[in-house]
């Protein structure tokens, strides 16, 4: 795919000729019908499953810990 989308293109919602934005999405300046770039629903399920990762990754570090510590307790004790 061409980094860059020089087509032109015309809105769904009302035929209004619109220019592509950067990243190949636009915003009808006629009736502010948003189309989203190619690759951006992806995008975005992308950055959600990376945040789910995240937390879970968190989650069980701080589980870890809290074996190291109960662990660390025992011997003490
Ligand atoms: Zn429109």
């Amino acid at each position: 795919m061409p980094a860059t989308v020089a087509h032109s293109r015309y809105c769904p919602m009302c035929g209004t000729p619109v220019k592509d934005g950067p990243a190949g999405g636009f915003v009808c300046p006629q009736c502010n019908h948003v189309q989203e770039p190619p690759g951006a629903h992806k995008a975005r399920k992308e950055a959600a499953r990376a945040r789910a990762e995240r937390v879970a990754a968190a989650a069980q570090q701080r589980e870890e810990e809290r074996q190291r510590v109960l662990e660390e307790a025992r011997k003490v004790s």
